[in-house]
């Protein structure tokens, strides 16, 4: 029936997944070949980033059922609910000082593209009486931020989500992706910062000076491009992406879709550079992975300059939009990440990636073995065969998914010493036996 019906992501119809998923407790899940063996396997991918409790975390599995016992859904216009404002008072109180409002969107995608027309929005209001109304955006070599249109076309141009779709997109600025952050002893450090900070500060000034009347904003992923290519950059690229947008009255956007809720090793990516943007914009794991929701937050300041713009309204709505179940199970994920201590899970995670994957430096075909926070990657120097490190990954209990020429692990936050020291030793022996 899958191959007969489904699309999977990025993928041509008929392109069957080797493994069915059959369970999932904890760190682990339970695949299914084609032959009806089973293999337990550790998650390595913390089902792309946002199962950070694991699966059937009892406190997760409690607050979706006990909203499910009020009400699943109701129309987000014209109505409130306790979910979405106690979510939000929550957002509010865990992000950068300054960011007090909320929107929710349904998924990291959609929050992106409601951050745009935000910026845009802004914009126009704090040039009100001004006949211009900038609406391009600068973005970073290197970037990625979603799927939909307006996503599509602030994300790298060159890493091939858009070829197909060149000149149905708007055309924005690209500056080069800042330079990569020091790495001592297999552990990335985003602190001290890299002589080619200066030349590359220079360069994203210059381009946003030659085109300052047409920009709205500049949107980035602070301190690591995940998609496109799991690269940390030093904090000090943040501040000077800060003062740039300052200096020419843009709106500076951080998509922490990837990097919030802790993954980096600060519960905001920004938090690294000690910056506060104007807007940014949270999913993955907002919801501790159960269910697709992400939120955009912007400042006072932002909101008043919508409002003074020609709608006066922020022009989105979804018709899931704060979804009661997804805002209840969000507030558990949050109030338990804080009572869990998710800078210690992280900082554990940091130790266990460092020391586990340390061998696989000294294989053939690979280019560098680095960990930053919750994010362990084994660099190689050409692209992998996909299907032949996920076959010997999960040989030696491990779900990982490699992409290009990274095999990477972004584990949930509960992983056991016992379950990293399996995921590292797989990930190491997948690419001993697969990679050349
Ligand atoms: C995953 C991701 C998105 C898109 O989120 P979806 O929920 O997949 O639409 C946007 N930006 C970044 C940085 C991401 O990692």
């Amino acid at each position: 029936m899958d191959a007969a019906h489904l699309w999977h992501p990025y993928a041509g119809p008929g392109a069957t997944p080797e493994f069915v998923v059959t369970a999932a407790r904890g760190a682990r899940l339970w695949l299914a070949d084609a032959r009806g063996a089973t293999h337990e396997v550790v998650d390595a991918m913390a089902s792309w980033w946002c199962m950070v409790h694991g699966y059937q975390h009892p406190m997760l599995d409690a607050a979706l059922t006990e909203q499910v016992s009020r009400f699943s859904h109701v129309m987000f216009g014209g109505l409130a609910h306790a979910p979405a404002a106690e979510l939000a008072e929550q957002l509010v109180a865990s992000a950068p000082p300054g960011l007090t409002r909320v929107f929710f969107a349904d998924s990291g995608s959609v929050s992106v593209e409601v951050a745009l027309k935000c910026a845009m929005q802004a914009r126009q209001g704090r040039l009100r009486g001004s006949i211009r109304s900038p609406h391009r955006f600068v973005a970073l070599r290197g970037g990625y931020h979603g799927d939909t249109s307006g996503a599509m076309s602030v994300t790298d141009p060159g890493g091939g989500f858009h070829a197909q779709f060149a000149g149905a997109l708007p055309e924005q600025v690209f500056v080069p992706t800042p330079p990569m952050a020091a790495v001592t002893g297999g552990v990335v450090d985003v602190q001290t910062p890299v002589p080619e900070v200066a030349q590359w500060a220079a360069e994203v000034r210059d381009t946003v000076a030659a085109h300052a009347d047409e920009l709205a904003g500049i949107i980035f992923e602070p301190v690591l491009q995940g998609v496109g290519g799991m690269r940390p950059y030093p904090a000090e690229c943040v501040r000077v992406l800060r003062t740039v947008a300052d200096e020419f009255g843009l709106l500076l956007i951080a998509d922490e879709i990837a990097t919030g809720c802790g993954r980096t090793g600060q519960w905001c990516a920004v938090n690294h550079a000690g910056v506060t943007p104007d807007i940014m914009c949270v999913g993955k794991a907002l919801t501790g992975g159960y269910m697709t929701m992400a939120a955009m937050l912007c400042t006072d300041e932002v909101a008043e300059a919508v409002a003074a713009s020609q709608s006066g309204v922020l022009m989105h709505g979804p018709t899931f939009m704060a979804n009661p179940l997804a805002c209840a199970v969000a507030g558990a994920s949050l109030r338990l990440l804080t009572n869990a201590r998710w800078d210690l899970q992280v900082a554990g995670l940091e130790r266990g990636l460092a020391a586990g994957l340390a061998p696989a430096a000294r294989l053939p075909g690979v280019r560098q073995v680095r960990a930053f926070a919750g994010v362990g990657v084994i660099d190689c120097a050409e692209p992998v065969d996909v299907r032949a490190v996920t076959e010997a990954a999960v040989r030696h209990g491990v779900w990982v998914r490699p992409f290009r020429n990274l095999v990477y692990t972004m584990p949930p936050y509960v992983a056991t010493p016992e379950d990293l020291a399996q995921l590292t030793a797989g990930m190491v022996a997948a690419v001993k036996e697969a990679v050349r």
